[in-house]
């Protein structure tokens, strides 16, 4: 049986603005604009100055987070035409960086008129894409690329990695044989407006800092190796993103200081070089709770389940990582009805949603003795990969609401 962990603590502004929506606004997204900007803040300051920080929008691209991420990242990852478009609207005049695997000439026209002059290669066929793209599109101007290889990297740093991108069989990013042919292709006058800026990688996801700092010095070390080996010279390294964040121990943080630190010295070793991260997960998970009220309670087969308003259509993180999402019970003392009220006798209750599937479970067994239709429930670290992963018409449930709370 796997338990929940300690219900993570809720901010002032989440508590009061999850208690006081009339019910039928539920559920609903809150995030705590004031909490991502201090963290945001506190992981820039972490980094030194040899290292950039992009975000990678997939992990939450809400207009308002990219905005109010804007002070403390130097650009944004963005991986599809529509990623691209949307961010380019979002946080206009930032940088964009194009990443992605099967990115279409659509989409890499699209980006050259929006003045992306960035691109992560994916492939030898995409390379060649580009450049004769770019002479079409943008004659004249220099376009810097990063091919994306997928790196062999120590079995142990990676074994406890929920996604593993790296080192093994992935469509992702080019095979490290052919790195050789890449820089070829580069640098003998093949893609003339192409400028090989450097090496990009990103090869896992769920790192810790010590394991994330090992990653990043052998992509560094490799990429270095190659440059040397073809007598040319990179000015820059992208190590990707993949930052562990903790869902059962909801209190803790990568530890950004470690990691910047350990960078630092990485980077002392080849001060030629920029370091560039591009976290997604570790930026923004902390900032969003999904809020919703019990519905019902009920004993099945000797266990206790409690009905929540919602479900994995919004909130499909713990089904597609297969954990238990950390939440907070909020009791409210209300009971509008003349019929007993729904209470759970045991001291675990597992919160599931309202879809008409077995899958449809937010968090199993979670301490929650007395858990009662009409209480609320604020279901925590759910600012990244969340409501823009979920299959949100399954069931044709309303959608949620979407709060942004800030004080100034
Ligand atoms: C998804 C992705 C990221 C961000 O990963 P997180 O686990 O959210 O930090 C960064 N770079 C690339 C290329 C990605 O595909």
């Amino acid at each position: 049986m796997t338990t929940a962990t300690a219900a993570p603590s809720l901010t002032d502004a989440v508590r009061e603005r999850v208690l006081s929506l009339p019910a039928g606004e539920l559920p609903a997204y809150v995030y705590d604009m004031q909490a991502l900007r201090l963290h945001a803040e506190a992981v820039r300051t972490a980094l030194p100055g040899c290292v950039e920080l992009y975000y990678a929008a997939k992990a939450n691209p809400e207009p308002e987070i990219l905005a109010a991420l804007g002070p403390y990242v130097d650009g944004y990852e963005v991986a599809s035409g529509g990623e691209l478009a949307h961010v380019a609207g979002a946080v206009p005049g930032r940088p964009l960086a194009f990443g992605g695997p099967g990115k279409t000439p659509a989409e890499i026209v699209a980006a050259l008129e929006l003045g992306v002059r960035r691109f992560h290669v994916e492939s030898e066929h995409e390379l060649r894409m580009l450049a004769g793209l770019t002479r079409q599109v943008a004659p004249g101007t220099r376009v810097a690329v990063l091919p994306r290889f997928n790196l062999p990297v120590a079995a142990g740093s990676l074994a406890e990695s929920a996604l593993a991108m790296g080192g093994r069989p992935t469509p992702f990013g080019l095979d490290p044989s052919r790195a050789d042919a890449v820089v070829g292709l580069l640098t003998d006058g093949s893609c003339p407006q192409l400028e090989l800026r450097g090496v990009h990688a990103h090869l896992a996801s769920g790192l810790r800092a010590p394991e994330q700092l090992a990653v990043a010095g052998s992509i560094v070390e490799w990429a270095v190796r190659l440059a040397a080996r073809h007598g040319v010279r990179i000015a820059e390294v992208n190590v990707g993103g993949g930052m562990t964040v903790d869902y059962a121990a909801p209190e803790e943080r990568f530890d950004w200081s470690g990691y910047g630190e350990g960078l630092a010295r990485l980077g002392a070793r080849h001060p030629e070089l920029t370091l560039r991260v591009e976290p997604g997960r570790a930026l923004t998970a902390y900032c969003g709770w999904y809020a919703t009220e019990v519905l019902d309670v009920k004993h099945s087969h000797g266990e206790e389940f409690a009905v929540v308003r919602g479900g994995t259509h919004h909130l499909r993180t713990p089904a597609t990582k297969g954990h238990d999402q950390p939440c907070t019970p909020l009791p409210v003392e209300d009971w509008p009805h003349p019929w007993p009220r729904p209470a759970a006798r045991g001291e675990r209750v597992t919160l599931t949603g309202q879809l008409c599937t077995p899958k449809d479970v937010l968090a199993r067994h979670v301490p929650a003795l007395g858990l009662r239709a009409g209480d609320r429930v604020a279901f925590a670290l759910a600012g990244a990969y969340a409501w823009n992963i979920s299959h949100h018409d399954f069931l044709m449930h309303p959608r949620p609401g979407f709060h942004f709370l800030d004080r100034h």
